[in-house]
């Protein structure tokens, strides 16, 4: 069935079965840094480039779960996944573990900014300091990170970026402002460095999933709530996504497959932008629900 979703796994842990689409080998040899790596869809793209041939770096605050995660994806995989602490509003945090990834790996060929905050509220109760926070988290982490690339290696020898985005502000979804500004700045980058560095034979597309089960993200932003009142009956394909979904939709933006593809982003929302409620009433019960979580 062409829009059935592939198994998947709720929590941070790697899929019991497996079936591969593409080639396994089809990342054999490669290296990719994922920032966020250690939970949620980061977690899951690692396990499923791993499992096509790659080795990672998986790279965020929390090096304790990093370190699970990462044993975790050596054991279901066999490849090699290298922990590294970062924080992405700190550039001298990213130049560090960049340094350490190409001392173990000797290269990087793919990155993946996977790394953001988010929570709903109304733009009138957002303190400034929240929205600079997640400014600071998505948009500047982002182009913090993918410079330390350019800089330490994509600019010799090319390179894949993958920048994870979302739809928040194609229709003004209530309640992320915070979000959708952060998320959109990051799919102009997505234009500006595609154009820049393209002579650089670098690559750099957004990928914007729709509701994704299993993640944090979804979680926060009323996941279990908008599931139990229907909410995704009104999506085109009539359910939300999953992990591997999104995973699979990066292997192919990291991977040969869209060699020429630059400076766009790919939404993987089962078309639930275009149809799926933008009410704030509705939201507002969302987030007083999710709140209590
Ligand atoms: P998640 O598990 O919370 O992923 C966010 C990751 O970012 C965490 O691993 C976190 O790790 C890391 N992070 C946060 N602040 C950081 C910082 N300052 N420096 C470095 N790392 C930081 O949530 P997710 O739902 O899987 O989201 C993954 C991506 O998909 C995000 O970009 C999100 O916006 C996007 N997305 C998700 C959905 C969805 O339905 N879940 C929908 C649309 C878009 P640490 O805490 O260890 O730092």
């Amino acid at each position: 069935m062409a829009a059935r979703a592939p198994p998947d796994e709720d929590g941070d842990e790697c899929l019991r079965q497996y079936r591969h689409l593409f080639s396994p080998d089809l990342l054999a040899g490669q290296v990719a840094f994922i920032t966020g790596g250690g939970s949620g869809i980061g977690f899951r793209i690692a396990e499923i480039f791993m499992r096509h041939g790659c080795r990672t770096v998986i790279a965020s605050r929390n090096l304790e779960r990093l370190s699970e995660a990462s044993k975790k994806l050596v054991a279901a995989t066999g490849q090699q996944c290298l922990p590294l602490s970062i924080d992405v509003r700190q550039p001298q945090t990213i130049v560090a573990a960049v340094d350490e990834a190409l001392k173990e790996f000797k290269k990087i060929d793919i990155l993946i900014n996977g790394a953001a905050g988010n929570f709903l509220c109304p733009a009138s109760a957002l303190s400034f300091n929240a929205f600079k926070t997640v400014m600071d988290i998505d948009t500047i982490g982002t182009f913090n990170t993918s410079k330390v690339l350019f800089e330490k290696y994509f600019r010799d020898h090319g390179g894949v970026i993958v920048n994870i985005t979302a739809t928040l502000s194609y229709r003004g979804q209530a309640l992320q402002v915070h979000a959708g500004a952060a998320k959109a700045a990051i799919d102009a980058m997505t234009r500006h460095l595609a154009v820049e560095w393209g002579p650089n034979n670098i690559r750099v597309n957004s990928l914007a999933p729709g509701p994704i089960t299993g993640t944090e993200g979804f979680r926060r932003l009323g996941g279990k709530f908008a599931e139990n009142s229907n909410l995704f009956d009104v999506i085109p394909l009539q359910r939300p996504g999953n992990k591997t979904e999104i995973a699979h939709s990066s292997l192919y933006l990291a991977s040969p497959l869209s060699s020429y593809v630059t400076g766009t982003t790919l939404v993987v929302d089962g078309g639930s932008w275009l149809t799926s409620a933008n009410s704030f009433s509705a939201l507002l019960g969302i987030a007083s629900s999710s709140a209590k979580l």
